[in-house]
Protein backbone atom coordinates (compact mmCIF):
# COMPACT_ATOMS: atom_id res chain seq x y z
CA UNK A 1 0.00 0.00 0.00
CA UNK A 2 1.39 3.61 -0.77
CA UNK A 3 1.45 6.06 1.71
CA UNK A 4 2.94 9.50 1.38
CA UNK A 5 4.17 12.09 3.87
CA UNK A 6 1.63 15.24 3.48
CA UNK A 7 2.83 18.37 3.54
CA UNK A 8 -0.45 19.99 5.09
CA UNK A 9 -1.57 17.66 7.55
CA UNK A 10 2.42 16.53 8.44
CA UNK A 11 1.30 13.23 8.84
CA UNK A 12 1.81 10.14 6.53
CA UNK A 13 -1.49 9.08 5.12
CA UNK A 14 -2.14 6.17 2.92
CA UNK A 15 -2.52 7.30 -1.03
CA UNK A 16 -5.77 6.49 -2.75
CA UNK A 17 -6.49 8.68 -5.99
CA UNK A 18 -9.59 10.73 -7.24
CA UNK A 19 -10.07 8.08 -10.44
CA UNK A 20 -9.72 4.62 -9.60
CA UNK A 21 -6.58 3.62 -11.52
CA UNK A 22 -5.04 7.40 -12.54
CA UNK A 23 -3.20 9.79 -10.46
CA UNK A 24 -3.05 13.30 -11.71
CA UNK A 25 0.39 15.22 -10.89
CA UNK A 26 1.27 18.40 -11.08
CA UNK A 27 4.98 19.31 -10.61
CA UNK A 28 5.85 23.02 -10.39
CA UNK A 29 8.83 23.09 -13.28
CA UNK A 30 11.83 25.09 -13.74
CA UNK A 31 12.37 29.43 -14.66
CA UNK A 32 14.31 29.01 -17.59
CA UNK A 33 16.47 31.70 -17.47
CA UNK A 34 19.58 29.92 -16.89
CA UNK A 35 20.97 26.41 -16.65
CA UNK A 36 19.38 24.51 -13.97
CA UNK A 37 22.07 23.31 -11.42
CA UNK A 38 21.95 20.10 -9.50
CA UNK A 39 19.96 21.25 -6.71
CA UNK A 40 17.30 21.60 -9.35
CA UNK A 41 17.88 18.38 -10.32
CA UNK A 42 18.10 16.82 -7.71
CA UNK A 43 14.15 18.06 -7.12
CA UNK A 44 13.09 16.50 -10.93
CA UNK A 45 14.67 13.13 -10.05
CA UNK A 46 13.31 12.95 -6.69
CA UNK A 47 9.58 13.23 -8.59
CA UNK A 48 10.64 11.14 -11.33
CA UNK A 49 11.03 8.23 -8.78
CA UNK A 50 7.25 9.57 -7.73
CA UNK A 51 5.76 8.88 -10.89
CA UNK A 52 7.82 5.61 -11.70
CA UNK A 53 6.62 4.19 -8.07
CA UNK A 54 3.00 4.68 -9.02
CA UNK A 55 3.70 3.43 -12.23
CA UNK A 56 5.06 0.32 -11.18
CA UNK A 57 2.05 0.25 -8.43
CA UNK A 58 -0.43 -0.02 -11.50
CA UNK A 59 -1.74 3.50 -11.52
CA UNK A 60 -1.83 5.82 -15.00
CA UNK A 61 0.34 8.84 -14.57
CA UNK A 62 -1.54 12.17 -16.06
CA UNK A 63 1.36 14.59 -14.92
CA UNK A 64 2.07 18.27 -15.96
CA UNK A 65 4.92 20.17 -15.53
CA UNK A 66 5.05 24.03 -16.78
CA UNK A 67 8.04 26.03 -17.59
CA UNK A 68 7.77 29.30 -16.30
CA UNK A 69 8.94 31.78 -18.87
CA UNK A 70 7.78 34.73 -17.86
CA UNK A 71 6.87 36.74 -14.58
CA UNK A 72 8.88 34.65 -12.30
CA UNK A 73 10.36 38.16 -10.44
CA UNK A 74 13.75 38.18 -8.06
CA UNK A 75 12.56 37.97 -5.00
CA UNK A 76 9.43 35.32 -5.20
CA UNK A 77 7.10 37.60 -3.16
CA UNK A 78 6.68 40.26 -6.16
CA UNK A 79 9.84 42.81 -6.32
CA UNK A 80 12.31 43.60 -8.21
CA UNK A 81 12.96 42.75 -11.97
CA UNK A 82 11.65 40.03 -14.18
CA UNK A 83 14.62 36.97 -13.73
CA UNK A 84 14.10 36.58 -17.31
CA UNK A 85 14.29 40.72 -17.99
CA UNK A 86 17.66 40.39 -16.12
CA UNK A 87 18.87 37.44 -17.49
CA UNK A 88 18.00 38.66 -21.26
CA UNK A 89 20.01 42.08 -20.94
CA UNK A 90 23.02 40.35 -19.32
CA UNK A 91 23.29 38.02 -22.08
CA UNK A 92 22.00 40.39 -24.94
CA UNK A 93 19.21 38.14 -25.76
CA UNK A 94 15.40 38.83 -25.64
CA UNK A 95 13.70 37.09 -23.51
CA UNK A 96 11.64 34.79 -25.92
CA UNK A 97 15.57 33.92 -27.19
CA UNK A 98 16.54 33.17 -23.71
CA UNK A 99 13.43 31.03 -23.06
CA UNK A 100 13.15 28.89 -25.82
CA UNK A 101 17.61 27.68 -24.96
CA UNK A 102 17.10 27.20 -21.50
CA UNK A 103 14.08 25.53 -22.27
CA UNK A 104 15.69 23.38 -24.81
CA UNK A 105 18.66 22.84 -22.26
CA UNK A 106 16.15 21.78 -20.03
CA UNK A 107 14.16 19.18 -21.84
CA UNK A 108 17.89 18.05 -22.93
CA UNK A 109 18.61 17.51 -19.68
CA UNK A 110 15.46 15.75 -18.75
CA UNK A 111 16.43 12.97 -21.73
CA UNK A 112 20.08 12.81 -20.74
CA UNK A 113 18.80 11.86 -17.23
CA UNK A 114 16.23 9.40 -18.45
CA UNK A 115 13.68 11.36 -16.43
CA UNK A 116 9.68 10.42 -17.08
CA UNK A 117 8.34 12.91 -19.72
CA UNK A 118 5.24 14.25 -18.13
CA UNK A 119 2.05 14.21 -20.20
CA UNK A 120 2.21 17.37 -20.63
CA UNK A 121 4.76 20.45 -20.48
CA UNK A 122 3.45 23.86 -20.61
CA UNK A 123 4.69 27.12 -21.05
CA UNK A 124 3.37 30.21 -19.03
CA UNK A 125 3.33 32.52 -21.63
CA UNK A 126 0.96 29.83 -24.23
CA UNK A 127 -1.53 30.00 -21.23
CA UNK A 128 -2.48 33.46 -21.18
CA UNK A 129 -5.50 33.71 -22.18
CA UNK A 130 -6.41 31.15 -19.47
CA UNK A 131 -4.07 33.40 -17.12
CA UNK A 132 -6.44 36.16 -17.75
CA UNK A 133 -9.78 34.47 -17.27
CA UNK A 134 -8.52 33.17 -14.22
CA UNK A 135 -7.81 36.86 -12.81
CA UNK A 136 -11.70 37.42 -14.17
CA UNK A 137 -13.15 35.00 -12.36
CA UNK A 138 -11.61 35.88 -9.08
CA UNK A 139 -12.55 40.17 -10.02
CA UNK A 140 -15.88 38.92 -10.24
CA UNK A 141 -16.12 37.27 -6.80
CA UNK A 142 -14.21 40.35 -5.14
CA UNK A 143 -11.06 39.27 -4.46
CA UNK A 144 -8.82 41.24 -6.43
CA UNK A 145 -7.43 44.59 -6.50
CA UNK A 146 -5.70 47.34 -8.46
CA UNK A 147 -2.34 48.61 -7.30
CA UNK A 148 0.32 51.32 -9.41
CA UNK A 149 1.99 47.98 -10.24
CA UNK A 150 -0.32 45.62 -10.76
CA UNK A 151 -3.70 43.55 -9.70
CA UNK A 152 -3.66 41.32 -6.69
CA UNK A 153 -4.52 39.07 -4.76
CA UNK A 154 -6.93 39.93 -1.16
CA UNK A 155 -5.06 36.88 1.22
CA UNK A 156 -7.47 38.68 3.70
CA UNK A 157 -10.15 37.18 1.87
CA UNK A 158 -9.05 33.63 1.72
CA UNK A 159 -9.89 32.97 5.71
CA UNK A 160 -7.52 29.63 5.47
CA UNK A 161 -4.36 32.04 3.51
CA UNK A 162 -2.03 30.68 6.49
CA UNK A 163 -3.36 27.45 7.40
CA UNK A 164 -1.29 25.42 4.82
CA UNK A 165 2.24 26.61 5.53
CA UNK A 166 1.07 27.31 9.50
CA UNK A 167 2.31 30.58 8.66
CA UNK A 168 2.38 33.18 11.46
CA UNK A 169 0.45 36.55 9.61
CA UNK A 170 1.08 38.54 12.83
CA UNK A 171 4.99 38.14 12.12
CA UNK A 172 4.20 38.44 8.25
CA UNK A 173 2.60 42.22 9.77
CA UNK A 174 5.68 43.40 10.84
CA UNK A 175 7.61 42.87 7.48
CA UNK A 176 9.57 39.92 8.15
CA UNK A 177 8.73 37.88 5.17
CA UNK A 178 8.22 40.94 2.80
CA UNK A 179 9.60 44.15 1.84
CA UNK A 180 6.29 45.97 2.28
CA UNK A 181 4.24 47.84 -0.88
CA UNK A 182 2.79 50.29 0.81
CA UNK A 183 -0.05 49.95 -1.46
CA UNK A 184 -1.09 46.56 -0.83
CA UNK A 185 -3.55 45.49 1.51
CA UNK A 186 -1.97 42.76 3.38
CA UNK A 187 1.96 42.09 3.64
CA UNK A 188 0.81 38.47 1.61
CA UNK A 189 -0.96 40.20 -0.97
CA UNK A 190 0.30 38.67 -4.30
CA UNK A 191 0.23 39.70 -8.11
CA UNK A 192 -2.14 38.48 -9.86
CA UNK A 193 -1.22 40.23 -12.98
CA UNK A 194 2.05 42.71 -12.93
CA UNK A 195 1.95 45.89 -15.51
CA UNK A 196 4.88 47.05 -17.35
CA UNK A 197 7.11 49.49 -16.02
CA UNK A 198 6.04 52.72 -17.40
CA UNK A 199 8.76 53.88 -20.05
CA UNK A 200 9.86 50.21 -20.35
CA UNK A 201 9.11 47.85 -23.68
CA UNK A 202 8.95 44.22 -22.24
CA UNK A 203 9.71 41.61 -24.96
CA UNK A 204 7.16 39.95 -23.06
CA UNK A 205 3.61 41.65 -22.60
CA UNK A 206 0.08 41.58 -23.68
CA UNK A 207 -2.81 43.85 -23.35
CA UNK A 208 -4.56 43.78 -19.86
CA UNK A 209 -8.64 43.32 -20.91
CA UNK A 210 -10.79 46.46 -20.26
CA UNK A 211 -13.08 43.96 -18.20
CA UNK A 212 -9.86 43.68 -15.64
CA UNK A 213 -7.88 46.65 -15.38
CA UNK A 214 -9.52 50.31 -14.16
CA UNK A 215 -8.67 53.10 -15.99
CA UNK A 216 -6.77 53.26 -19.42
CA UNK A 217 -5.95 49.97 -20.27
CA UNK A 218 -2.01 48.93 -19.94
CA UNK A 219 0.13 46.16 -21.09
CA UNK A 220 0.78 43.41 -17.92
CA UNK A 221 2.57 40.18 -17.21
CA UNK A 222 1.36 37.55 -15.20
CA UNK A 223 2.56 36.78 -11.50
CA UNK A 224 4.32 34.18 -11.33
CA UNK A 225 1.89 31.71 -8.94
CA UNK A 226 -0.49 32.19 -11.58
CA UNK A 227 0.32 29.95 -14.32
CA UNK A 228 0.00 26.62 -12.11
CA UNK A 229 -3.38 27.60 -10.88
CA UNK A 230 -4.59 28.20 -14.44
CA UNK A 231 -2.95 24.95 -16.19
CA UNK A 232 -3.78 22.86 -13.19
CA UNK A 233 -7.52 23.77 -13.87
CA UNK A 234 -6.92 23.70 -17.80
CA UNK A 235 -5.18 20.88 -17.94
CA UNK A 236 -6.38 18.52 -14.87
CA UNK A 237 -9.36 19.84 -13.00
CA UNK A 238 -10.56 21.78 -10.08
CA UNK A 239 -8.37 18.99 -7.79
CA UNK A 240 -6.28 16.98 -8.50
CA UNK A 241 -4.03 13.83 -6.36
CA UNK A 242 -0.51 15.11 -6.18
CA UNK A 243 0.99 18.51 -6.19
CA UNK A 244 5.45 18.57 -6.14
CA UNK A 245 7.95 20.28 -5.79
CA UNK A 246 10.14 21.95 -3.63
CA UNK A 247 10.12 23.07 0.11
CA UNK A 248 10.74 26.58 -0.55
CA UNK A 249 7.35 26.76 -2.15
CA UNK A 250 5.85 25.92 0.56
CA UNK A 251 5.15 29.44 2.66
CA UNK A 252 4.95 31.56 -1.11
CA UNK A 253 4.04 30.15 -3.77
CA UNK A 254 2.20 27.13 -2.98
CA UNK A 255 0.05 29.10 -0.22
CA UNK A 256 -1.02 31.42 -3.12
CA UNK A 257 -1.97 28.56 -5.97
CA UNK A 258 -4.23 27.31 -2.81
CA UNK A 259 -5.20 30.63 -1.89
CA UNK A 260 -6.22 31.15 -6.02
CA UNK A 261 -7.66 28.02 -7.15
CA UNK A 262 -9.61 27.27 -4.33
CA UNK A 263 -11.52 30.85 -4.05
CA UNK A 264 -11.92 30.50 -7.56
CA UNK A 265 -13.09 26.81 -7.34
CA UNK A 266 -14.21 26.04 -4.16
CA UNK A 267 -12.29 22.88 -3.53
CA UNK A 268 -9.37 21.50 -2.44
CA UNK A 269 -6.45 21.88 -5.05
CA UNK A 270 -4.74 18.86 -4.26
CA UNK A 271 -5.16 15.97 -1.85
CA UNK A 272 -1.74 15.14 -1.25
CA UNK A 273 1.24 17.76 -1.60
CA UNK A 274 4.65 16.01 -1.17
CA UNK A 275 8.00 18.62 -1.53
CA UNK A 276 11.73 18.00 -1.68
CA UNK A 277 14.13 18.86 0.75
CA UNK A 278 17.13 21.11 -0.68
CA UNK A 279 20.28 19.82 -2.01
CA UNK A 280 23.64 21.87 -0.45
CA UNK A 281 26.81 21.90 -2.47
CA UNK A 282 29.93 21.79 0.20
CA UNK A 283 27.37 22.19 2.89
CA UNK A 284 26.44 25.02 1.63
CA UNK A 285 23.54 26.63 0.02
CA UNK A 286 23.45 26.66 -3.69
CA UNK A 287 23.96 30.13 -5.17
CA UNK A 288 25.64 31.71 -8.17
CA UNK A 289 27.31 34.30 -6.32
CA UNK A 290 28.95 31.51 -4.18
CA UNK A 291 29.68 29.95 -7.42
CA UNK A 292 28.48 26.67 -6.29
CA UNK A 293 26.05 26.10 -8.81
CA UNK A 294 27.09 23.01 -10.42
CA UNK A 295 25.63 22.21 -13.70
CA UNK A 296 24.93 18.89 -15.42
CA UNK A 297 27.49 19.56 -18.10
CA UNK A 298 30.22 20.23 -15.08
CA UNK A 299 29.62 16.41 -14.31
CA UNK A 300 29.70 15.50 -18.13
CA UNK A 301 33.25 17.27 -18.74
CA UNK A 302 34.34 15.23 -15.76
CA UNK A 303 33.66 12.27 -17.98
CA UNK A 304 30.98 11.04 -14.51
CA UNK A 305 28.21 9.18 -15.42
CA UNK A 306 24.56 11.05 -15.20
CA UNK A 307 23.35 8.05 -13.97
CA UNK A 308 25.82 8.40 -10.97
CA UNK A 309 24.17 11.82 -10.10
CA UNK A 310 20.48 10.00 -9.74
CA UNK A 311 21.92 7.16 -7.72
CA UNK A 312 23.71 9.60 -5.54
CA UNK A 313 20.18 11.87 -4.91
CA UNK A 314 18.69 8.35 -4.68
CA UNK A 315 21.31 7.80 -1.76
CA UNK A 316 19.11 10.30 0.01
CA UNK A 317 15.31 10.48 1.34
CA UNK A 318 13.39 13.64 -0.24
CA UNK A 319 13.04 15.06 2.66
CA UNK A 320 16.52 15.08 4.17
CA UNK A 321 18.60 17.57 3.24
CA UNK A 322 21.44 16.23 1.10
CA UNK A 323 24.79 17.29 0.72
CA UNK A 324 26.64 17.49 -2.99
CA UNK A 325 30.37 17.08 -3.05
CA UNK A 326 32.78 15.55 -5.86
CA UNK A 327 33.99 12.55 -3.44
CA UNK A 328 29.89 11.59 -2.79
CA UNK A 329 29.68 11.63 -6.60
CA UNK A 330 32.82 9.50 -7.26
CA UNK A 331 31.53 6.86 -4.60
CA UNK A 332 28.19 6.68 -6.42
CA UNK A 333 29.68 6.46 -9.62
CA UNK A 334 31.97 3.65 -8.40
CA UNK A 335 28.57 1.84 -6.63
CA UNK A 336 26.88 2.27 -10.19
CA UNK A 337 29.58 0.27 -11.77
CA UNK A 338 29.68 -2.46 -9.41
CA UNK A 339 26.31 -2.92 -10.05
CA UNK A 340 26.91 -2.55 -13.77
CA UNK A 341 29.39 -5.48 -13.45
CA UNK A 342 27.19 -7.81 -11.39
CA UNK A 343 24.46 -7.35 -14.01
CA UNK A 344 26.80 -7.95 -16.93
CA UNK A 345 27.06 -11.36 -15.75
CA UNK A 346 23.23 -11.99 -17.56
CA UNK A 347 25.44 -12.90 -20.82
CA UNK A 348 28.03 -14.98 -18.80
CA UNK A 349 25.81 -17.26 -16.54
CA UNK A 350 24.55 -20.71 -17.11
CA UNK A 351 21.49 -20.28 -19.18
CA UNK A 352 20.03 -23.72 -17.70
CA UNK A 353 20.16 -22.20 -14.05
CA UNK A 354 16.73 -21.70 -12.23
CA UNK A 355 15.72 -18.84 -9.91
CA UNK A 356 16.36 -17.77 -6.94
CA UNK A 357 13.26 -16.79 -4.64
CA UNK A 358 14.81 -14.30 -2.89
CA UNK A 359 15.96 -12.18 -5.76
CA UNK A 360 11.96 -11.30 -6.42
CA UNK A 361 11.26 -11.24 -2.24
CA UNK A 362 14.50 -8.29 -2.12
CA UNK A 363 12.98 -6.75 -5.12
CA UNK A 364 9.25 -6.45 -3.48
CA UNK A 365 10.98 -5.20 -0.64
CA UNK A 366 12.91 -2.29 -2.72
CA UNK A 367 9.26 -1.31 -4.36
CA UNK A 368 7.73 -1.69 -0.81
CA UNK A 369 10.16 0.82 -0.08
CA UNK A 370 9.27 3.34 -2.82
CA UNK A 371 6.40 3.33 -1.68
CA UNK A 372 6.47 3.83 1.95
CA UNK A 373 7.14 7.68 0.71
CA UNK A 374 9.86 6.83 -1.90
CA UNK A 375 11.99 6.06 0.59
CA UNK A 376 15.08 5.79 -1.89
CA UNK A 377 17.69 4.61 0.47
CA UNK A 378 15.85 1.91 1.78
CA UNK A 379 15.16 0.58 -1.46
CA UNK A 380 18.79 0.82 -2.92
CA UNK A 381 19.67 -1.91 0.14
CA UNK A 382 17.21 -4.35 -0.92
CA UNK A 383 18.47 -3.72 -4.45
CA UNK A 384 21.83 -4.28 -3.38
CA UNK A 385 20.56 -7.54 -1.14
CA UNK A 386 19.40 -8.80 -4.81
CA UNK A 387 22.58 -8.11 -6.50
CA UNK A 388 24.43 -9.86 -3.41
CA UNK A 389 22.11 -13.23 -4.27
CA UNK A 390 23.09 -13.01 -7.63
CA UNK A 391 26.95 -12.53 -7.32
CA UNK A 392 27.21 -15.17 -4.97
CA UNK A 393 26.14 -17.58 -7.18
CA UNK A 394 28.72 -16.90 -9.59
CA UNK A 395 28.13 -18.42 -12.94
CA UNK A 396 25.74 -20.53 -11.55
CA UNK A 397 22.95 -17.72 -10.97
CA UNK A 398 19.79 -17.42 -13.27
CA UNK A 399 19.58 -14.98 -16.10
CA UNK A 400 16.09 -14.29 -15.49
CA UNK A 401 16.86 -13.09 -12.12
CA UNK A 402 19.50 -10.67 -13.29
CA UNK A 403 17.06 -9.12 -15.89
CA UNK A 404 14.19 -9.06 -13.02
CA UNK A 405 16.64 -6.95 -11.16
CA UNK A 406 18.19 -4.63 -14.16
CA UNK A 407 14.35 -4.08 -14.77
CA UNK A 408 13.80 -2.60 -11.27
CA UNK A 409 17.13 -0.74 -11.25
CA UNK A 410 15.72 0.72 -14.84
CA UNK A 411 12.06 1.16 -14.58
CA UNK A 412 11.46 1.88 -10.59
CA UNK A 413 14.74 4.00 -9.81
CA UNK A 414 15.17 5.75 -13.79
CA UNK A 415 19.28 4.20 -13.38
CA UNK A 416 20.19 3.01 -16.77
CA UNK A 417 23.64 0.82 -16.48
CA UNK A 418 25.57 1.14 -19.39
CA UNK A 419 26.46 -2.24 -20.29
CA UNK A 420 27.16 -4.60 -22.98
CA UNK A 421 28.44 -8.16 -24.45
CA UNK A 422 31.86 -8.85 -24.89
CA UNK A 423 32.56 -9.88 -28.64
CA UNK A 424 33.22 -12.96 -30.24
CA UNK A 425 36.65 -12.10 -30.65
CA UNK A 426 37.29 -11.44 -26.48
CA UNK A 427 35.01 -14.48 -26.03
CA UNK A 428 37.65 -16.49 -27.90
CA UNK A 429 40.57 -15.20 -26.12
CA UNK A 430 38.74 -16.34 -22.89
CA UNK A 431 37.74 -19.66 -24.36
CA UNK A 432 41.52 -19.98 -25.39
CA UNK A 433 42.69 -19.18 -21.99
CA UNK A 434 40.80 -21.34 -20.44
CA UNK A 435 42.36 -24.18 -22.41
CA UNK A 436 45.73 -22.83 -21.71
CA UNK A 437 44.85 -23.08 -17.89
CA UNK A 438 43.62 -26.65 -18.27
CA UNK A 439 46.79 -27.25 -19.96
CA UNK A 440 48.81 -25.33 -16.77
CA UNK A 441 50.15 -22.90 -19.53
CA UNK A 442 50.26 -20.25 -17.37
CA UNK A 443 52.63 -18.29 -19.89
CA UNK A 444 49.81 -18.31 -22.38
CA UNK A 445 46.92 -17.71 -19.63
CA UNK A 446 48.86 -14.79 -18.18
CA UNK A 447 49.34 -13.19 -21.52
CA UNK A 448 46.09 -13.76 -22.79
CA UNK A 449 44.60 -11.79 -19.04
CA UNK A 450 46.46 -9.21 -20.21
CA UNK A 451 45.34 -8.88 -23.98
CA UNK A 452 42.03 -8.46 -22.34
CA UNK A 453 42.57 -5.89 -19.10
CA UNK A 454 44.46 -3.95 -21.96
CA UNK A 455 40.92 -4.27 -24.05
CA UNK A 456 39.51 -2.83 -20.80
CA UNK A 457 38.03 -6.49 -19.63
CA UNK A 458 39.19 -7.63 -16.02
CA UNK A 459 39.10 -11.37 -15.70
CA UNK A 460 38.06 -13.42 -12.55
CA UNK A 461 39.18 -17.08 -11.58
CA UNK A 462 35.87 -18.91 -9.86
CA UNK A 463 35.75 -22.42 -9.47
CA UNK A 464 33.08 -22.29 -12.68
CA UNK A 465 35.30 -20.65 -14.86
CA UNK A 466 36.35 -16.93 -15.74
CA UNK A 467 33.74 -14.27 -14.96
CA UNK A 468 34.74 -11.32 -17.08
CA UNK A 469 33.70 -7.48 -15.36
CA UNK A 470 34.43 -3.93 -17.32
CA UNK A 471 37.20 -1.84 -16.14
CA UNK A 472 36.34 1.67 -15.69
P1 LIG B 1 13.23 27.37 -9.97
O1 LIG B 1 13.68 27.29 -11.38
O2 LIG B 1 14.01 28.36 -9.16
O3 LIG B 1 11.74 27.58 -9.84
O4 LIG B 1 13.56 25.97 -9.32
C1 LIG B 1 13.16 24.77 -9.91
C2 LIG B 1 12.92 23.73 -8.83
O5 LIG B 1 14.15 23.42 -8.15
C3 LIG B 1 11.95 24.18 -7.75
O6 LIG B 1 11.03 23.11 -7.52
C4 LIG B 1 12.80 24.41 -6.53
O7 LIG B 1 12.08 24.12 -5.36
C5 LIG B 1 13.91 23.40 -6.75
N1 LIG B 1 15.19 23.75 -6.10
C6 LIG B 1 15.85 24.92 -6.19
N2 LIG B 1 17.03 24.83 -5.53
C7 LIG B 1 17.10 23.58 -5.02
C8 LIG B 1 18.07 22.87 -4.25
N3 LIG B 1 19.22 23.41 -3.87
N4 LIG B 1 17.79 21.58 -3.91
C9 LIG B 1 16.64 20.99 -4.30
N5 LIG B 1 15.69 21.60 -5.03
C10 LIG B 1 15.91 22.88 -5.40
ZN1 LIG C 1 3.77 26.14 -9.15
Amino acid sequence: MLRFYNTPSHLYEPFAPIASGTVSIYTCGPTVYDYLHVGNWSSYVRWDILVRTLTLSGYNVNRVMNITDVGHLVSDEDEGQDKMVKSALKHKKTAWELARYYSDDFMAGMDKLHLVQPQHITKATDFIDEQLTFIRELKDKGVTYQIDDGIYFDTAKFPNYASFARLDLEHLKDGARITPNPQKRNPSDFALWKFSPKHEKRDMEWDTPKDIVEGTSKKGFPGWHLECSAMILKKLGKTIDIHTGGIDHIPVHHTNEIAQSETLTGKPLAHYWLHNNFLLVNGTKVSKSLGNSILLSEIEKKNIDLMAFKLFVLQSHYRTESNFTWENLVAANNRLNNWASIIERKWQVNTTSTSDSKVSVALASALDALQQDLDTPRALIHVEEALRYIETRGLEASPEDIMEVEAFIQNGLGLYLHSSDITAGQKLTIKERADARKKSDWKTSDHLRDILKNQKILLKDTDEGQIWSRLQ
